[in-house]
């Protein structure tokens, strides 16, 4: 059977394609709407397995950061052929997880994002002045991270939000931006909102929420995550090699997914840093990174 996902170029577009022909092949993972992105674009999220565990993985918040979502669509692929073959993913039993946890994939968060980071600015973008004031009137948009409006979507939620506004001056933020910039109140961009409001109908056991690069494990927020999230933690980083990180830049301590998801759930919640070296990681590390991540997700939905 060949294989539908291939992680060049990996635009919206690419992902709508490769997940109509994945529904068609497989017809028992069910897509769910989850919400819109800033200029209209559906948010999906891809649901397997019938278990009681509830683990969502998300990907591709930050723009420049897109691979993640080949990641997470390869990964869907891989699952569905493992269950139709009988074939083990990494000597993992499929048809056993299948049965005993329910994973949500959401591949792509940021859609706007990804595509101006991939396809680059079009002439009658509604942002088109907006976007290259933000960006400087730089016209290369490859090191993009935030939504089409210039709010860093994983600096829009409500942890430790009005700690990270405080920073922002100091950190050189003074408004829309290419990355960093955590919009006038938590949750006010259309792809938070929604990621967030199905986090909280789904209630999940545990979140992996996929970003690059540093090849390293981030599992805490403000020393409250609950005690079996170091252990998790451990467990993913010894079948990844991925290292357990404490954020180390003032920036980065505040108002994540992951750490919104420990604050309101006090449940396990992760971010997972995938590739190494340079922004963007070279799609030389695909495999690599593919290797490394399936094997976080399957030990996370066994742990
Ligand atoms: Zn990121």
């Amino acid at each position: 059977m060949a294989y539908i996902i291939s992680p060049e170029k990996y635009t919206y577009e690419q992902m709508l394609e490769d997940l109509l022909i994945l529904k068609k092949q497989y017809p028992f993972i069910e897509i769910s709407q989850i919400g819109k992105s800033v200029c209209g674009k559906t948010i999906h999220a891809i649901k397997l397995g019938i278990g009681p565990k509830k683990i969502l993985c998300n990907g591709s918040h930050h723009a420049r950061e897109w691979m993640t979502t080949p990641l997470l669509m390869k990964f869907i692929e891989s699952y569905c052929l493992s269950i139709v073959t009988g074939r083990p993913l990494y000597r993992y039993d499929i048809s056993s997880i299948y049965n005993r946890c329910t994973l949500w994939i959401i591949p792509m968060v940021n859609p706007d994002g990804v595509n101006l980071v991939i396809i680059g600015l079009f002439k009658d973008s509604p942002f088109y002045s907006e976007l290259l004031q933000m960006n400087k009137e730089n016209i290369d948009f490859s090191s993009w991270k935030a939504n089409i409006k210039g709010v860093d979507l994983n600096r829009n939620y409500n942890a430790g939000w009005q700690e990270y506004k405080s920073l922002e001056p100091s950190l050189g933020i003074l408004g829309p931006s290419p990355s960093g910039f955590s919009g006038p109140y938590p949750e006010s961009e259309p792809e938070t909102q929604g990621l967030a409001a199905f986090t909280r109908w789904l209630n999940p056991d545990m979140v992996l929420a996929f970003h690059s690069q540093g090849e390293e494990i981030f599992w805490d927020y403000k020393g409250i995550a609950p005690v079996k999230s170091e252990m998790i933690a451990k467990a993913l980083s010894d079948v990844s090699g991925y290292k357990l990180s404490e954020p180390y830049e003032p920036g980065a301590l505040y108002a994540g997914y992951k750490d919104w998801f420990i604050k309101e759930f006090r449940r396990p919640g992760f971010t997972i840093e995938v590739g190494r070296d340079t922004t963007p990681v070279p799609l030389s590390q695909f495999d690599e990174i593919i290797d490394k991540n399936f094997k976080i997700i399957l030990r996370a939905a066994v742990k």
